[in-house]
Formats: structure tokens, C-alpha cells, sequence
């Protein structure tokens, strides 16, 4: 059998004063059809980024309304991870060749994780290319398999896929029921699909990484990691990973602070287990920082967990998020629930949560992620104003309440 990734609970009706009675009856009413059903989250990792973050919620969320919701992640390799991290990059338009022994150690290793799967489920959500090729190993198990509806959830942004890599996973999407992005733009136009939806991802207001927490307690958080919490703060939480750019925003706010002086800068990103370009990354920020003491680089390795990252979001006067290519960026919707503004560089997902204008400003290069930050530090009132924009934008759209009624409108569907 495949890990069981351990769960918290979530209750929907907890969620009722925060989106209203009329989305959790709609929720229920969506659940009701249902109720027993056996659906199964499987992905490359239980910690660290988005998709971990996500099914944190979704699976527990689908649970209280009556599915029998598991969420279990595959067993990879060192190997494995390397070839799969070259996968992302490719698909995300990375010059990356997938040589033959590289298709090798994917396939070998997707195929031991069939063979550990147990059968049973209704449906099985299948998320992003590490595991995207089991349901071909598992698809001549006719029997076993009879009654499963079978879902890819496509988290990342193909629109520059590099076209071998593609072409090597698009017969195996195309094996699926059906296929779930988060904007129709990062559909390849070649995927050839009955169901393809766009459903994107969501924040939980009621995690620890979001919970509304008092600012005596988060200005101490800040004081302890060396952060002067009376001086303006600048933040991006990322992963380490050369697509989140943590060397542009270091560029970017070293001009800035040619205008702001005593502004700081906090860079936090975890290391995921699946993401082994981590470590290089992170020494190449640590260069590229040059012990400028106004530089925070900080990471799980910090015991930087969900609540630091929850008082890093609200302490800030601007966060940012500059990726050069982003799925979704859910640290976007994080920081704008928490009522701040965010620069954002203007990739994928990024352009569905921030408004330009409105709740921060979308940015395409150094120089005009610098111009932003000054004009909003300078202008607390206005970056308020725009957090206080951001926050109602993401209630009414990025709440973990949506994707669940998203989600449990697809399975209605697709079960009927
Ligand atoms: N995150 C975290 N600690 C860190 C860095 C990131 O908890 O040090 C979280 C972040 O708050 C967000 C998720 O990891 O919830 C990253 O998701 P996102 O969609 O922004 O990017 P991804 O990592 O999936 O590309």
C-alpha cells in the first residue's frame, strides 16, 4: 500500500461564518449524492509547497461531508525526484532533454507505485506529472479498476511546454476521464480529453498558516528572528526554486532601499522532499545576499513553519511574489486574506489573484518590482486600502470552500 498521509479535521460548518449559509448549502447539497463515495488524493509529497498545502484541507473538508477521502503520496527516489524535477522545468519551458534512461527511472519507479495501489476507489485524483503514469500501469487491471473514475489535476502552467517532454506524458494524461487546470490558458491546445476543467486552487482561512493571529504575538515571532518589527518589511515566502526568482527580489530590493533605507527584506521558503534543486537555489541566494544583515533568508531548517510564515505574511508592509513562471502562488491569496498587498510577477495564477491596480500590481521585470515596492511603502493608507481590497477578492473566489464545491460539482458529474 501506498503512505497514508495523516490528517487533521476540518468541519464545514466552521467555515460558515466566514463564507455564509449559502455556500455551505450548496456545498452540502453537491455532497449529498455522494455520501460513502471512495476518493483518493495521490501526489509526490506530503510536505512542502502548494499541493501539500491544498490537500491539507481538501482531503479532511471532503471527509465532512460524508466521502470516504484518503490522501496518500507515491514512493520516489533521489533519482526519481531528480528526473521529475527536470520533468517541471521542462514542462514549465526549461531546455531540458528527458533522455532514455531518464523515461526509464520515471517509468520504473511509477510502476512500483501501481503495484502498491490498492483498488477499490470511486475516484483516484492523480496530481501533477510525477505519478501522472500510473493509471496506464494500473489500466489493464480491468476488474480491480472497473468502477474509478479517474482524474489528473494539472497544477503547473503549460503554455511554453517543452514539446518531447509533453508529447512523452500526453498519451498518458489522455488515458484519464478527465483532466483539471487552473486556467484554460495553460492547456495544451494538442490534449485531446472529453472533461477538461478549470478549477483553481485555494487558501484555508482556518489553517495555522492563516488563521487570524494577534499582532503583539506575530510582532514577537518577527523580533525573534532578528526582523526589527518597527522598520519597513518586505516579504516573499517561496520555495527555492529559480522560477520564484529569490535573486530578482534581492535585486529589486536592493533599489528599493536606495529610497528606503532601513526597509528589510525576509526571503522564507521551505525544502521540499520532492524538490531537489532546494539547496543549490538556496546557496545561490545566500551568495547572492552577500550577508546584508537586512536580508533574512530563513526556511524550515529555522523551525520556519506555518505560524511564522502567518506572522512573516502579516507583518509585512508589501509582500511579494515574483515568479518568472507560477501554477497558481497560493502565498498570493495567503498574504492577500491577511489584508496585505502583493507585487506579483505577472506569470499564471498570479494574474487570476492580484487585480492590478487593485490589490497590488502586477510586475515584469526588476525595475518595476522596485518602483512598486517604493511607491507602496511610501504610501502605507493606499497598501492597506489594496490588502483590504485583496482580502474580500479572495473570499469570494480563492476560499477552500470554492474548491470543494468546484470539486464535488466535477465528481457529481462525472459519477452520475
Ligand atoms: N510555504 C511554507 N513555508 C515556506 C515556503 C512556502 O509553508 O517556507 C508554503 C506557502 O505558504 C504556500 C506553499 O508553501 O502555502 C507554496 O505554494 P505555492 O502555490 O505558492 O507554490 P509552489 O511551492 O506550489 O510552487
Amino acid at each position: 500500500m501506498l503512505e497514508r498521509v495523516p490528517l487533521l479535521e476540518r468541519h464545514l460548518d466552521d467555515y460558515r461564518p466566514i463564507v455564509g449559509d449559502e455556500v455551505v448549502e450548496r456545498i452540502r447539497t453537491l455532497a449529498e449524492p455522494l455520501r460513502g463515495a471512495r476518493v483518493l488524493h495521490l501526489n509526490a509529497t506530503a510536505y512542502g509547497g502548494g499541493v501539500a498545502e491544498l490537500l491539507a484541507t481538501h482531503v479532511p473538508l471532503l471527509r465532512s461531508v460524508g466521502i470516504d477521502a484518503e490522501w496518500q503520496v507515491m514512493q520516489g527516489s533521489d533519482e526519481f525526484f531528480a528526473v521529475t524535477k527536470e520533468v517541471h522545468n521542462a514542462l514549465q519551458g526549461a531546455p531540458v532533454e528527458l533522455t532514455p534512461q531518464m523515461r526509464r527511472t520515471y517509468l520504473e519507479r511509477v510502476l512500483d507505485n501501481a503495484l502498491l495501489l490498492q483498488d477499490g476507489w470511486d475516484v483516484v485524483v492523480v496530481h501533477d506529472p510525477q505519478p501522472a503514469a500510473i493509471l496506464h500501469y494500473v489500466a489493464d487491471q480491468i476488474e480491480a479498476f472497473r468502477d474509478t473514475t479517474w482524474i489528473w489535476r494539472c497544477h503547473i502552467d503549460l503554455t511554453d511546454a517543452n514539446h518531447d517532454v509533453w508529447e512523452f506524458y500526453r498519451p498518458f494524461v489522455q488515458q484519464y476521464d478527465a483532466s483539471v487546470w487552473t486556467m484554460p490558458e495553460f492547456v495544451p491546445d494538442d490534449l485531446a480529453m472529453d472533461r477538461i476543467v478549470q478549477a483553481p486552487p485555494c487558501i484555508d482561512p482556518l489553517s495555522v498558516k492563516n488563521l487570524d493571529l494577534a499582532a503583539p504575538f506575530c510582532t514577537e515571532i518577527t523580533r525573534q528572528y532578528g526582523i526589527d518589527p518597527h522598520r519597513p518589511i518586505v516579504c516573499q515566502v517561496s520555495r527555492f526554486d529559480p522560477w520564484k526568482d529569490p535573486i530578482g527580489v534581492i535585486e529589486a530590493f536592493r533599489l528599493v532601499r536606495e529610497s528606503v533605507p532601513d526597509a528589510q527584506l525576509v526571503l522564507a521558503g521551505s525544502m521540499a522532499t520532492d524538490d531537489p534543486e532546494g539547496f543549490r537555489v538556496w546557496e545561490e541566494t545566500e551568495a547572492a545576499r552577500a550577508g546584508d544583515r537586512d536580508i533574512h533568508l530563513l526556511s524550515n531548517l529555522h523551525q520556519v513553519g506555518a505560524v511564522q510564515i502567518n506572522a512573516f505574511q502579516r507583518m509585512a508592509d508589501v509582500v511579494v511574489q515574483k515568479s518568472l513562471r507560477e501554477g497558481f502562488g497560493l502565498t498570493v491569496s495567503e498574504a492577500l486574506w491577511k489584508g496585505r498587498p502583493v507585487i506579483g510577477g505577472r506569470a499564471g495564477g498570479i494574474t487570476l489573484q492580484i487585480r492590478d491596480g487593485f490589490d497590488g500590481y502586477l510586475v515584469d521585470d526588476v525595475p518595476s518590482c522596485a518602483q512598486r515596492i517604493t511607491d507602496l511603502l511610501a504610501d502605507p493608507a493606499g497598501a492597506d486600502a489594496m490588502g483590504a481590497d485583496g482580502r474580500e477578492h479572495v473570499r469570494a473566489n480563492f476560499l477552500s470552500t470554492r474548491e470543494l464545491e468546484d470539486w464535488l460539482g466535477l465528481m457529481g458529474t462525472l459519477r452520475a
